[in-house]
Parts: C-alpha cells; structure tokens; sequence
C-alpha cells in the first residue's frame, strides 16, 4: 500500500474530549474518528487492526470447537419479553419501533437470538454440544460513553454460547473457551490475568475474566503474586486476617455516652479504640424490606456480596429520611441491640469476637460489651465485605495485591437461565425434556485493539504489537532523489511479494513529518531509504520499540526484516 493512495490523516493536536491514551492516540494516528458519544468510524488503518484481531479470534475460535455464525443486530422485542429482560434490563438497552410501532431492540448481546436459534434446531440431547460464535457489532446506551474504544455506545464484539445436555460437557467447553482467550490475548502480546468474577445469584455457575492490567483500567483485580489466586474486587475475598487476642470474657453490655460521634471515625477518636475494634453498622433497603449489615469498623461492605446472599435484585443505602422509621435508631447511631430490622448479617470476621462496641439506637449513645446471642438474636454471617490490598490470600495466605485492569473478555456458565426461560429444551436418553445447560464467552474487539495501546506505547505514539498492528513494515523514503525513490520502491515491492504487510510512505513530505507519523502511527519496523546512507549503498532499519538504528545494504536489510516480521507473527 503506498501512503499517497491510503488515507491517512494524523493530527498534531490531541482531542480536546479524549481522557486516555488509546483513544488520544489512536484518534491521532488517523485510525478512529469520533461521530457521536461513544460512536466511532473506524479509519482504514485503525480497521486493519480491527480486522487483524479478528482474524486471530477466528482462527483460535475454531481451535477451540465453535463454529461462526452471524446474527441480526436489530431483534424483535418478543424474544426480550420470552427471556424477562425486556423488563429487566434497564436503559443500556437501546429500544427502537418500526414503521408498525412494534417492538425491537438493537441487541446489546445475543441469549436471547442464539437460544431461539438453538431451541429450534436442537432437539436430542444427540445433537449437542453446540457451540456458536459471531463476531458482531452490539449496541449498549451506555451512562458514561468514554475512553474512546474501551467503553462505547456502539462496539464490536465476539459474543459465543454454548448449548450441553450436561455439566461435564459445559465445564469441557468452558475450559476449553478459557484456554482459547488466553491464547488470543497471548498472541496480541497482551499483559493480561484471568480472574474469578461475580456471578449473581445464578446457582452453581462460575465465570471469569480477562483483565488486561493498565491504568486506565476501570476495573479494580485482586491477585496474589505467590499463587495464581486472582479475582476481581466485587468477588475476591482473603481469609481472616489475625486478629488481636480476644480480650477477657464477656462483659456486660454498658450504653456509652458518644455526642456528636457519627462517623466510625469519630467513634474510634473518641473512645481511644482502633476502628478494627469497632463495629459498623449498615443499612440496605431491598424490595423484601431493610437489612442490618454489621461489619469490622475499618471495612467497607460489599454490595454485591450482600446482594447475592440476599437473592435480591434491589439493595441500596437506606435513606436518611426512612431510616428512623425502619431500624428505631437514629443516623449515626443505629446498632443490632433492639433493631426494628429484621434481618441482620454480620461479616465472617466478626465472628467469635466478644463485646462489641455498637450503635445504641439512641441519640449520642453507643454500647459496649455487646455480644451476639446473648445481647441480640445471632445474626447470619458471611463474606460481605470488600478485600483490601495486603489482606491474606484465601488460598495461600500471601498477602493480596490490587491493581487496574480492562476487562476485556468475558466467559460464564449460565446454567439453565435461558433456556428454561425460552423452553430451550432437549430430549435425553430417556426421551425426558431436559433445559440445555449454556455457557456464554464475550471478547470486546475494540476494548483488546485499545487495551493494547495503553499497553504499549510512549511519548511519540502508539508501538504496536506486531500480530495486530495495522502494518507490519514502513518504508519511508527520504528526500526526492531519483535513486532513493528507485530503491524504496524496490524494498516496498519485495516485501509485499514475501507477503508483508508494507505500507509504502511515498509522500513528497519534509522527512521529519515523515518520520513523526510513522512513530505516532507506530508500525513495529521500519525501513529509511535516504540519499546520504544510499551513497555507501546502504539503508536503515529499525524496530518502532527501541528505534535504534541500524545500517545495511538493501538486499541485506530485507532479508533480516522478512525475518524478523515472520518471528513475530510465529511467536
Ligand atoms: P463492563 O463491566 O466493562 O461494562 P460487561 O460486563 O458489561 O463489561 P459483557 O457483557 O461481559 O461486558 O461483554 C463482553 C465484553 O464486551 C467485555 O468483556 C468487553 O470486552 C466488551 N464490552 C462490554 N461493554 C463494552 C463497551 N461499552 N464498549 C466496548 N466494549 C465493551
Ligand atoms: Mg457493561
């Protein structure tokens, strides 16, 4: 490809709207161009990238058993209503009408079209496993459309579902899509951990993400540098950490006299005692009514463990203005001892501790001694709050580490969710109707493309990995000279006759602008033809990562670059 018939336009300036440095580059660099929020053209080098992730997704697709299909973007609101998410699913999802004022949806996912799709061809367990992909553009009305690719409105995915008439043959495929994801995410070079996810209050499933550690991630992922322990913050736990010992036996419970202590903070500063020795109290609403959550004083509950034990699909702070009303006590000073709630969870670490300091449902009053069982009825432990970086390990006991990540791909085991919802069923060696058992695998395509850049670039562009830069080589051809233009072309023609990707910068441009885009755009190798080194009968090569520059003769220089090219791609 020769620059002067591509399209390309790099910009000096950085977009005023772009808060990282995937979308500050790659809007830049000419590959993607903001239409709306969150809504991007895909530039012809930013879609080569595009195309050539795509392509790695496939091939390791197909590896691991599932075959490609392609369904519609726009689906009728009927199969939403079969399923309950017409009703559940909240504004993400973008509702659309049709001349005939019906129903549809631009689908920002696929259950529900796959398990149709399913239901219909599949009706002994003899035809399963199935396992499906398509790789498809979704749309999501996101809150907060931002981070360019990361978190758009519209985007491509990689969305597969699995179809089993057991659990074995789930957990194969599964394993199996896992491995596949790790190999893609290898191939793009990317710095990446698989980890433990939340997965609400199906039973028995589980689910993992990729997270592609960086920054900018919006995602906080737990992991143990000793073990391969990892997860992410709304599902990792550590075990207890070790505690003081127990001071003497139970004392008797005594009110406190506390003014103006409202905060745990406040509380500890003035009873001379470490948060840790405190106990916090914490009130949820749900739609079966308020929920006391006691926890250590220096942590923070975890809603989405409070709300998978609970089995609720609401949970929220309880206001101030209801919280008299539904706990007796006052803000600030709410506490189990009397509570007007009728269930109350205390976190595991709570648990064996004696005399408790908590609130005393009465203004500027706090009691201590209090113990559970005997002072208020027992309440239900668990693991409800959030783990803190140099907790202990829950398989090793090493302490915990927390960084940013981008969760870029997805897998999940949804048991009979769908299909028992759509009656996706089946016929097993007993002719009895059985649902199918579903896995489903998401890899955000665009999300990886950007995740590689935050990855993997410095203070002039981006540096791409070479499996999926847009070009694998760029020959810039300095000055105008007959001779130079001669030898460049030559080296652009060889390469594309090897088949490397080449992308010929014939432009009649100063070489400085010249070399400013190829380092913003950032093509892994790149080859200078200029009339000074020309004159020893030599060019320059060199790798985009180090830009250390090297001299050979022409035939040479190719040789090696060829070389290097198919290393990388091998890797
Ligand atoms: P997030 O928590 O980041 O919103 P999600 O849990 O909603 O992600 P899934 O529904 O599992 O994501 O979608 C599968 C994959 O699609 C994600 O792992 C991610 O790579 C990609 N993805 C999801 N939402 C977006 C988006 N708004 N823009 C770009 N890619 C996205
Ligand atoms: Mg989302």
């Amino acid at each position: 490809m020769r620059w002067t018939r591509y399209f390309i336009n790099t910009l000096r300036e950085v977009p005023a709207d772009a808060d990282v440095i995937s979308q500050k580059l790659m809007m830049r660099g000419g590959m993607i161009r903001k239409v709306a929020a969150g809504i991007y053209t895909y530039l012809p080098l930013g879609l080569r990238s595009v195309q050539k992730l795509e392509a790695i997704v496939r091939e390791e697709m197909t590896r691991a058993g599932s075959t490609e299909l392609l369904m519609p973007a726009i689906q009728p609101a009927e199969l939403w209503v079969e399923s309950g998410r017409w009703q559940k699913y909240g504004k993400e999802l973008l509702r659309i009408k049709d001349r005939h004022e019906r129903d549809f949806v631009f689908g920002p996912t696929h259950e529900e079209v796959i398990t149709e799709t399913v239901r219909d061809a599949v009706s002994s367990y003899r035809q399963l496993p199935v396992n499906l992909y398509q790789i498809q553009t979704k749309f999501r009305d996101e809150v907060r459309p931002r981070f360019g690719l990361m978190r758009g409105r519209e985007f491509i995915m990689k969305d597969a579902y699995s179809f089993h008439s057991s659990r074995e043959s789930l957990d194969e495929t599964y394993e199996a899509m896992r491995d596949a994801y790790g190999r893609t995410f290898r191939r793009c070079a990317l710095d990446h951990v698989p980890v433990e996810a939340d997965t609400g209050n199906i039973g028995g499933s589980a689910s993992h993400e990729f997270m592609v550690l960086a920054q900018s991630g919006e995602d906080a992922v737990v992991s143990c540098p000793s073990c391969r322990y990892g997860a992410n913050i709304e599902k990792a736990t550590s075990r207890f950490f070790e505690d003081e010992p127990e001071p003497a036996p139970m004392t008797e419970m005594a009110p406190l006299h506390t003014p103006g202590t409202k905060t745990i903070d406040d509380v500890g500063a003035f009873l001379k005692k470490p948060t840790s020795r405190l106990v916090k109290t914490l009130v949820f609403d749900t739609e079966n009514g308020p929920v006391m959550v006691l926890v250590r004083g220096d942590r923070e509950g975890n809603e989405i463990k409070i709300k998978n034990f609970l089995g609720v699909n609401t949970l929220e702070m309880l206001p101030d203005t209801k919280f008299e009303a539904a706990t007796g006590g006052p803000v600030g000073y709410c506490g189990p001892v009397g509570t007007k709630c009728k269930r109350v969870l205390a976190d595991s670490s709570l648990k064996g501790r004696k005399d408790w300091v908590v609130g005393g449902n009465k203004p500027d009053t706090h009691i201590g001694g209090v113990n559970p069982g005997r002072d208020f009825p027992e309440p239900e432990y668990g693991d409800f709050t959030t783990v803190f970086a140099g907790d202990p390990c829950p398989r090793c006991g090493n302490k915990l580490e927390i960084h940013r990540g981008i969760e870029v791909g997805h897998v999940f085991k949804l048991g009979t969710k769908y299909s028992e919802a759509m009656n996706c069923v089946y016929l097993d060696e007993k002719g009895e109707r059985r649902p199918m058992i579903m896995g489903c695998y998401g890899l955000g395509i665009g999300r990886t493309v950007a995740a590689a850049v935050e990855q993997s670039h410095d203070g002039d562009g981006i540096i791409w990995p070479m499996p999926i830069a847009p070009f694998e080589v760029v020959v810039t051809s300095v000055g105008r000279e007959e001779n130079v233009l001669a030898t460049a072309t030559e080296i652009y023609e060889k390469l594309q006759a090897e088949g490397i990707e080449v992308l010929f910068d014939d432009r009649d441009e100063r070489p400085g602008v010249k070399f400013k885009d190829a380092d913003l755009i950032g093509f892994p190798l790149r080859i200078a033809v200029g009339a000074r080194s020309l004159a020893n009968g030599q060019v320059e090569w060199s790798f985009r990562r180090d830009r250390a520059k090297q001299l050979g003769e022409p035939a040479a220089v190719l040789a090696r670059v060829v070389e290097e090219v198919r290393k990388a791609r091998t890797a």
